[in-house]
């Protein structure tokens, strides 16, 4: 078994302040894997210290200093790759290719990303050109609390790490205690690629430990959070007293509206948007909306795709999907299959229980529900499992009306041939994000929801800008 109990604090591996062990469990196989501490006060108050002491130099840092530390944690990245692979299987289940081309791409996309907005953005800016003793100065916001949940571990890490360092803002980094093994590993990459010491800290804990001691801390300027709802407003309420900044990206409940003229493949490339990931992501399609004249055959699409899904272990090679996260969330899922049952959905495909010959590891079977309807628990909460919910809508406003009846607003799709109709829709839906007929958002842009999917927005120039305060100067002199 792994001993990663030490965390990384001022630019060393440090034992905790009072021991107190956890057990990382692998969800392919129920075993323990590794243990980690969970940190106290105090190695939260040593770590949030440091971070402190590091951020006056590290503020006034030349920009082209930065660039070449995150320059230097790319390459470090690449060369860790299979080390960041293994361990996200190991500590979530992705099975070993996901993790190495999605899990483990995704973080390297987004470095890459954050260098070319770092490379172009102006620090200091004119206010207007008849004003030209204005000047507004771009500054870090400070100490950063960065809290990370397990489902796409380093697509979150990187997405607040990398801008975090380009601001010139210094760092507490606290991953999920479910998934801290990946995490390990970047603190090493950031140790090799020459972080200077107290810029980049990271302390293992659970939410009610570190999480809440970094959200209630006095010496951090904002904490930047991943993660459900739930937890999103425990630290809002947790960071009020200090009044810093906080941004959060929670969950979502995202509909999939398939109109009459969409293209054939929309319904497969639904079903398997869904059970990516084992279904663990917040941008997920979950609920899939089709236009009523082809509503039947979409069901029945969605059936045979879901069925020929396999579902293996995540230290298998293929293209399965692997085990979800943990006992609690393999519980909670089949809590919700039973009650899709017993509130009348039409279970199409998958079920309770685990698929045939899986009798160890936290294993679920694709599922569908056809005939969903807004009065179920299915329609409404975030299943974070591979479970599909479909319905069929009458017309353009109804299905709008569908869409947006949620608490959530993270990632709507569209998928419909008629240009005007695409559009006019995607200006309706309320989500921070609308992706239409399968093209992807385009590196840069930024991720991020309305109501209760959160506040924030990571990735491209928005994302830099959240960890930037704006200084407004008069009598500046050219
Ligand atoms: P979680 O909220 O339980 O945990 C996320 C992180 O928050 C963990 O590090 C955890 O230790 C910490 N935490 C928990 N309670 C806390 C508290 N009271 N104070 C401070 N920290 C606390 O979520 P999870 O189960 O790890 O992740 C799944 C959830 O995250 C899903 O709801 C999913 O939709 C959401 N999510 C959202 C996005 C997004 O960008 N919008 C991305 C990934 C996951």
């Amino acid at each position: 078994m792994l001993d990663k109990r030490a965390f990384y604090i001022n630019g060393s591996w440090v034992e905790p302040e009072i021991s107190n062990d956890f057990s990382v469990v692998d969800p392919s196989t129920e075993e323990n894997c590794a243990v980690i501490s969970l940190g106290s006060q105090a190695d939260t108050d040593k770590a949030v210290k440091a971070a402190r002491g590091a951020f006056e130099s590290w503020m006034f840092t030349p920009k082209n200093d930065r660039l070449e530390l995150i320059e230097n944690i790319l390459e470090e990245y690449k060369l860790r790759a299979e080390d960041m692979a293994k361990a996200i299987s190991l500590e979530m289940g992705a099975p070993i290719e996901m993790a190495r081309q999605q899990q483990v791409g995704t973080g390297l996309n987004h470095i890459k990303g954050f260098i070319n907005v770092f490379k172009e953005f102006q620090f200091d800016q004119d206010l207007r050109s008849d004003t030209p003793h204005d000047k507004i100065l771009y500054e870090p916001v400070g100490v950063c609390g960065l809290i990370t949940p397990w489902n796409w571990p380093m697509n979150q890490v990187t997405l607040k790490t990398i801008p975090a360092i380009a601001a010139g803002c210094t760092m507490v980094l606290k991953p999920s205690e479910i998934a801290p093994l990946s995490s390990i590993v970047f603190s090493e990459i950031l140790h090799e690629a020459g972080c200077p010491p107290g810029v980049f800290n990271m302390v293992n804990g659970d939410g009610l430990g570190v999480g809440t001691q970094l959200s209630s801390h006095p010496d951090v300027d904002m904490i930047s959070f991943t993660g459900s709802t739930r937890a999103g407003i425990a630290i809002s309420k947790a960071a009020a007293d200090t009044l810093k900044r906080v941004t959060l990206e929670l969950g979502g409940k995202g509909a999939n509206l398939i109109f009459d003229d969409a293209d054939e493949k929309a319904i497969k490339n639904g079903v398997l948007r869904v059970m990516n990931n084992s279904g663990q992501s917040c941008n997920a399609p979950t609920r899939m909306m089709v236009e009523n004249s082809i509503y039947d055959k979409a069901v029945t699409i969605a059936t045979e795709v879901a069925n020929s899904i396999s579902v293996s272990s995540g230290h298998e090679t293929g293209r399965h999907i692997g085990p979800v996260v943990s006992e609690i969330q393999f519980n909670k899922i089949q809590n919700l299959i039973e009650k899709g049952i017993d509130e009348g959905a039409k279970l199409v495909a998958g079920g309770p229980g685990r698929p045939e010959g899986l009798n160890r590891g936290y294993y679920i079977k694709p599922t569908v529900f056809a005939d969903v309807t807004p009065d179920m628990t299915i329609y409404r909460e975030e299943i974070f499992g591979p479970v599909l919910s479909i319905m069929p809508f009458d017309d353009e406003d109804h299905a709008v009306e569908l869409a947006n009846d949620t608490n959530y607003g993270l990632t709507n799709y569209v998928q419909s041939e008629d240009d005007a109709k695409r559009n006019r829709v995607a200006r309706r839906l309320r989500s921070g994000m609308v992706e239409m007929n399968g093209l992807p958002r385009s590196s840069g842009s930024p991720f991020g929801g309305y109501k209760q999917s959160g506040n924030g927005r990571e990735g491209g120039i928005w994302g830099l800008e959240d960890f930037l305060e704006v200084k407004s100067v008069s009598g500046w002199s050219n």
